[in-house]
């Protein structure tokens, strides 16, 4: 008898796998997805282990295979166990990372006949109908519940199977996938040539005539502008019909891309490709583990390009590749440029595809249809074979920690994931995440840099940055929201047929909405944050759970109708430039645009054609444009992240600052940038204004080893919510009661326990929040047997504290 270690898809789990035995001739591989009874139920479940003994005496049995292939190879396996275990997750959350969309189902019973005469047999009333449901096919056991009711339908079943009446046997509910169909229109039969048509009918016709063969609905409405309605009518009168059609779904329209070819590298990149080739080469010589590569390089110094030529290299290797990029940054763009360089071989793998677009991708990866892999952060779990490369770019991004359990950093799963794998991964940024630098610093990391950027003409650098103290506006009398050198920049750039970019963190127009009189600030319902005020709509709005309201009359505390709007946001900016600059043609872009992607597409592609001549925006216009036009980015306020009770206040403030800056003087006209803030002597705003890295990093790491934060610690934020604020404190308490004694007990030293406090957002939705910081080293290990009841948020390396 051969055992298995199953994790199986039950809340009961948690981290434990079962023990099952495997039944003769089934044969079962680790990875392979199975079903297995788990007390009343069939789950569904995954084989981590196969053993010659079990881990208990009492075994069931696995009832079968759900798919013929191992869904996870070993690779994949042992990152699953690390995820569960170093972020204290359930570790089937943690496999179910890696398994195919869709594929979480329920096990539906079927029940068919036993061979053999009934007609002799005496059965009861109950098991005659049973068997009449059954007929001579088989049924699901639903049909059955819903005739006899269910308690009912389950006891005579049982019976029948015992007495060898009916057999049992399990199916998994149909894949909630289908292919993707679309409406088709096309002309039917002949006639009504001369029958009169109205005029809409009659040019829907004309269309359709002229097309020939169907077309599909989207696009004949789109082409003649006619409605449902009209071709409903035309239906009725049977002189068009309608077809649903397959259609492949293709994340990537190849269309309007032409192929592009390597370019000659300059020194620079030459040198850092060199390393990274090397690296590979050993790899799949001598199956040595090539390690981490960090490819520091301001933007616009073609860390891309180094990217497309080390994919190639991996793929003459005989490898393939996988690319993260931020969610932001994953515009057509972006995609573009690896699909020109490796036509029909880059699959797309993201969360915004549709469960179909995700379902048809990660099958076709898993097949190794794909060179190159590219996506967010859940590409990373993607079942790519032959795994030779992971090229994260932007590392530092938030994006790539997830902010549901598991609550992992699709960093740090790379850099797990390519050991096991024996893969490189390359990690690329102009403004390197701090405990990234610091371990490329003491080499852990290889550090490839690349100082300077390709441009299109000699002389274009780095734009100069010029910092605008606020303070010397207001005392000038300027009470506007742009500095008079901004002001100026900006009617210059317009009067030279330039564009600009016009940048600000936050999002709607006044940040707060208080009354003048007493002072009360209007909050949301059900979090404990002010409500922004959104000019669109004349609505105030909250940003933690979307709820809305109209904006009051008078205050609601003292009845006052002096209400006054506080701080900006974008649209406050966009407001203002209408003032400032009548002229100039604006346009808006943060996630407040509402609709589909394509209105997103639709922005940049207005600004990349010059229809507008300022971009405002948030965080969204810092990731990835490459207008050359642009020549001038004014920050708004740099203090918005600023001033943020989180140790990385500093380091956020100077990546969003460098990174727009980035943005300006990417053409041959070169660029400017004006940096408006009340805090002109910060280290991270005069570091990034002289775009020095180097220095930003000197002053952070010292400040990092002085105050005992990350890199030199650990951290872990424990977080109980619940809707009893009392009972909410007193639960935080008994936790951190619980660890002390934890420490004790264990003789734990240096981890150090910081509350309970309130969350820096104390209520969320209508729960309270009180937090636990734990600082230390291993914290995993040290809270792994420590039980936390429903409620807890655990959070290994959280990436912000202001949540
Ligand atoms: P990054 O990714 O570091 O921001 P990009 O890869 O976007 O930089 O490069 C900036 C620009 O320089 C792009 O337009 C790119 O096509 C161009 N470029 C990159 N490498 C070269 C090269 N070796 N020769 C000529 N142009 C290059
Ligand atoms: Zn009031
Ligand atoms: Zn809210």
């Amino acid at each position: 008898m051969r055992y298995a270690e199953v994790i199986v898809n039950s809340p009961v789990a948690q981290r434990r796998t079962f023990s099952y035995a495997i039944p003769s001739g089934l044969t079962v591989s680790e990875g392979q997805a199975v079903l297995v009874p788990f007390g009343e139920k069939i789950l569904q479940g995954i084989v981590m282990e196969l053993s010659r003994y079990p881990a208990v005496e009492d075994t069931r049995e696995i009832i079968g295979v759900i798919e013929p292939e191992p869904l996870l190879s070993p690779s994949y396996i042992s990152l699953a166990r690390w995820i569960s275990e170093y972020y204290l997750s359930p570790l089937f959350s943690a496999v179910a990372l890696m398994l195919p969309p869709g594929f979480e189902r329920k096990a539906v019973t079927i029940l068919g006949v036993a061979a053999g005469e009934t007609s002799g047999l005496s059965l009861s009333g109950e098991q005659r109908r049973v068997l009449d449901l059954v007929g001579q096919g088989s049924v699901e056991s639903r049909k059955l519940e819903r005739a006899l009711g269910k308690k009912k339908a389950q006891t005579v079943v049982s019976q029948m199977v015992r007495q060898g009446l009916l057999v049992r046997s399990y199916e998994m509910e149909t894949v909630r996938v289908r292919p993707k169909k679309e409406l088709y229109i096309s002309l039917a039969g002949g006639g009504g040539e001369n029958s009169k048509l109205a005029v809409k009918q009659a040019a829907l016709v004309a269309f359709l005539r002229e097309r020939a063969t169907p077309v599909s609905w989207t696009e004949a409405r789109k082409q003649t502008g006619c409605s449902k309605a009209t071709a409903d009518a035309l239906l009725r009168k049977g002189l068009v019909a309608f077809q649903q059609v397959d259609v492949k779904r293709e994340p990537i329209s190849y269309d309007d891309i032409e192929l592009s070819h390597p370019l000659k590298l300059t020194a620079a990149q030459q040198s850092a490709f060199d390393s990274i080739k090397s690296g590979l080469r050993q790899m799949v010589r001598g199956n040595t583990s090539p390690g981490v590569f960090l490819l520091h390089g301001v933007t616009g110094s073609g860390k891309t390009e180094v990217y497309l030529q080390a994919l190639a290299e991996a793929v003459s290797l005989g490898k393939r590749g996988i690319v993260l990029v931020p969610e932001i940054a994953l515009t057509p763009q972006t995609i573009e440029r690896f699909a020109s360089r490796f036509p029909h071989r880059v699959a797309v793998f993201h969360s915004k595809l549709s469960l179909g677009e995700q379902y048809d991708e990660w099958h076709r990866i898993k097949n190794g249809e794909f060179d190159v892999v590219i996506g967010s952060r859940s590409a990373v779990f993607t079942p790519q074979p032959d795994l030779g490369l992971i090229i994260i770019d932007e590392e530092y991004e938030w994006t790539y920690k997830q902010d549901t359990s598991p609550h992992y950093h699709a960093r740090d799963v790379a850099v797990k994931l390519a050991e096991s794998a024996g893969a490189a991964v390359v990690l690329g940024s102009a403004t390197p995440d701090v405990g990234t630098f610091y371990k490329a610093h003491n080499g852990d990391y290889k550090l490839l840099t690349l100082q300077e950027r390709v441009v299109p003409s000699e002389g274009a650098a780095m734009p100069r940055v010029e910092i605008v103290d606020m303070r010397d506006e207001l005392k000038a009398g300027n009470r506007s929201i742009f500095s008079r050198s901004l002001a100026e920049a900006v009617n210059e750039a317009i009067a030279d047929r330039e564009q600009v970019i016009l940048f600000l963190n936050r999002r709607g127009g006044a940040t707060f909405v208080q009354c003048r009189r007493c002072g009360f600030v209007l909050r949301c319902r059900r979090c404990d944050v002010p409500l922004t005020h959104h000019i669109s709509g004349d609505m105030l709005i909250c940003h933690q759970c979307n709820y809305k309201i109209p904006v009051p009359q008078v205050c609601p505390n003292c009845s006052s109708r002096q209400m006054k709007f506080l701080g900006i946001g974008t649209q406050k900016v966009e407001q203002e430039a209408g003032y400032t600059f009548p002229r100039a043609r604006k346009i808006r872009w943060d996630s407040d645009v509402t609709g589909s992607k394509s209105s997103h597409e639709d922005i940049l592609r207005k600004f990349r054609s010059h229809e507008a001549d300022i971009l405002i925006g948030t965080q969204m216009v810092a990731k990835g444009l490459d207008i050359p036009s642009v020549t001038l980015v004014g920050v708004i306020s740099a203090d918005t992240s600023l001033n943020l009770p989180d140790f990385r206040a500093g380091e956020r403030t100077f990546q969003i600052l460098s990174q727009v800056a980035g943005r300006a003087g990417r053409g041959i006209a070169g660029g400017r940038v004006i940096i408006q803030t009340f805090s002109p002597e910060h280290y991270a705003i005069q570091a990034a204004a002289r775009h020095d890295y180097a220095a930003f990093y000197e002053q952070e790491i010292t400040y990092r080893r002085q105050l005992h934060n990350p890199p030199f610690t650990q951290l872990a934020r424990l977080v109980y919510a619940h809707t009893n604020d009392s009972l909410c404190q007193r639960e935080a308490a008994r936790m951190k009661n619980l660890i002390i004694e934890e420490m004790d007990t264990r003789g734990t030293g240096g981890v150090s326990l910081i509350g309970p406090a309130p969350a820096y957002i104390p209520r969320l939705r209508g729960r309270y929040r009180w937090q636990l910081l734990l600082r230390g080293s291993e914290l995993s290990a040290f809270l792994s047997p420590v039980p936390f009841p429903r409620g807890w948020t655990i959070d290994i390396d959280p990436v912000s504290l202001v949540q």
